[in-house]
C-alpha cells in the first residue's frame, strides 16, 4: 500500500488533535507515515499516541535545532522522506505555518500544492470550500506528490491500530536554512484555554457585545464549556478582542463541533471562517440577521440575557 506522509504538529511532546484528523484522513490514501520534527527526546513522546491513531512507520528527525528554525526544519525533513519513499500524498494541518509549509515542500519536490482541503477521497482528490463555503470544489494533482493542507476541525479523527515503527532522518546541514531565527517565544492572551482551532468548542462575540469589558461576558460561557474564545473582524477593529482571535476570511477558520455566536451578524467573511462547524448557536437580537440562515439553534434575544443564562446552566449540569 502506498505511504502517506503526515507532518505532526506538536509543542513540547503533546501532539495536536489536528495530527489525529491528518492520520485519519491519510488512511483513505493509503498508510500513514508520520513524521516528527522536534528537540531529542520528542519521538518517545509522542509514538504511542501517533500509533493509536494508525501510522504504520514513525520518521524522526530530532535535533537541538528543530524548534529554533520557523519552518525550515520541517520543510527538510518532510521533503528528505518524500524524496526516499515517494508517497501517495503529504499532509500537513491548513495552519499559517502548514500552507507556508506545504508551499515550499512542493516547490521542492515539484509537485501540486492543494491548499484548505476539507476532505481527503480514496481516488486522490480532495474537497475544497471556496467563496465563504459557498462552492464546493474538487481538485486533483497532475503531475508529481500532492502536498495537501487539510482545514482543522474538517475531517473527524479516529482511532486505528498502527505500528509507529521508527525510522531516523538525518536533517541536511544547510546554511540557507538557518537565514531566519526563532529569537524567544511568548505566550499570548488566552490562558488555559484551548487554541482557537483546536478548540472542540468556540464562543465569539460580535460588535454586539458592545464593549472590551462586556466581552467578559462571552469569555465566561466560553469557560464554563471548556472552549476558546473568537471574535468577528468588527469586534476586533472595534478593540473589543485582539486580533489574532478573529474568525473569518482574514482572520483563523475555524470547524469545531460547535460554534456559538454572539451578537455576529452572520457577514459572508465571517461565516467563511466558521460554517463548516457541526453545530452552529447562534444568539441575536435581530430575527433578520443572517447568521441565523446557518444556525442549527438560533436565539432572538439580548446576549446579555441569554448568555449568562446559558452559563448558569451548563455550570449547574456540570455540578
Ligand atoms: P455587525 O455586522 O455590526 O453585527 C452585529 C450584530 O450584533 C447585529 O446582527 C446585531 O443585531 C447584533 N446585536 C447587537 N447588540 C446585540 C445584543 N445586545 N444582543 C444580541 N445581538 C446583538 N468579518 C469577520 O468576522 N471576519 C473576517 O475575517 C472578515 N474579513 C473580511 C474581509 C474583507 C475583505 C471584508 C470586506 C470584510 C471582512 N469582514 C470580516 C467584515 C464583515 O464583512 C463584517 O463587517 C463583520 O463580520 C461584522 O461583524 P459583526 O457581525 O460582529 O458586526
Amino acid at each position: 500500500m502506498a505511504e502517506v506522509l503526515v507532518l505532526v504538529d506538536q509543542v513540547d511532546g503533546e501532539v495536536k488533535k489536528s495530527t489525529f484528523e491528518l492520520l485519519t484522513a491519510a488512511r483513505a490514501l493509503g498508510e500513514p507515515s508520520a513524521v516528527v520534527v522536534g528537540a531529542p527526546g520528542t519521538a518517545g513522546k509522542v509514538k504511542d499516541s501517533l500509533a493509536s491513531y494508525g501510522a504504520a512507520k514513525v520518521y524522526v528527525a530530532e535535533s537541538d535545532d528543530a524548534t529554533g528554525y520557523l519552518v525550515t526544519p520541517k520543510v527538510d525533513a518532510l521533503a528528505t522522506v518524500a524524496g526516499q519513499a515517494s508517497p501517495a500524498a503529504v499532509l500537513v494541518s491548513a495552519t499559517a505555518e502548514g500552507k507556508e509549509i506545504a508551499g515550499r515542500v512542493a516547490i521542492r519536490l515539484g509537485g501540486a500544492v492543494l491548499v484548505d482541503a476539507v476532505g481527503v477521497n480514496g481516488d486522490g482528490s480532495v474537497d475544497q470550500s471556496i467563496f465563504g463555503g459557498a462552492f464546493s470544489v474538487k481538485s486533483k494533482a497532475a503531475k508529481g506528490t500532492p502536498v495537501v493542507s487539510v482545514r482543522p476541525g474538517a475531517v473527524e479523527a479516529e482511532q486505528a491500530d498502527g505500528a509507529a515503527a521508527e525510522e531516523t532522518v538525518d536533517l541536511p546541514a544547510v546554511d540557507a536554512a538557518k537565514a531566519a531565527k526563532v529569537t524567544g517565544v511568548e505566550p499570548v492572551v488566552g490562558g488555559d484555554r484551548p487554541e482557537l482551532t483546536e478548540a472542540s468548542i468556540v464562543v465569539s462575540g460580535g460588535r454586539g457585545v458592545g464593549s472590551a469589558d462586556k466581552f467578559e461576558v462571552v469569555e465566561k460561557l466560553a469557560d464554563s464549556l471548556g472552549a476558546a474564545v473568537g471574535a468577528s473582524r468588527a469586534a476586533v477593529d472595534s478593540g473589543y478582542y485582539p486580533a489574532q482571535f478573529q474568525v473569518g476570511q482574514t482572520g483563523k477558520t475555524v470547524s469545531p463541533q460547535l460554534y456559538v455566536a454572539l451578537g455576529i451578524s452572520g457577514a459572508i467573511q465571517h461565516r467563511a471562517g466558521m460554517q463548516t462547524s457541526k453545530t452552529i448557536v447562534a444568539v441575536n437580537k435581530d430575527p433578520e440577521a443572517p447568521i441565523f440562515e446557518i444556525a442549527d439553534f438560533g436565539v432572538v434575544g439580548d446576549l446579555f440575557d441569554v448568555a449568562p443564562q446559558l452559563t448558569d446552566e451548563v455550570a449547574k449540569r456540570k455540578g
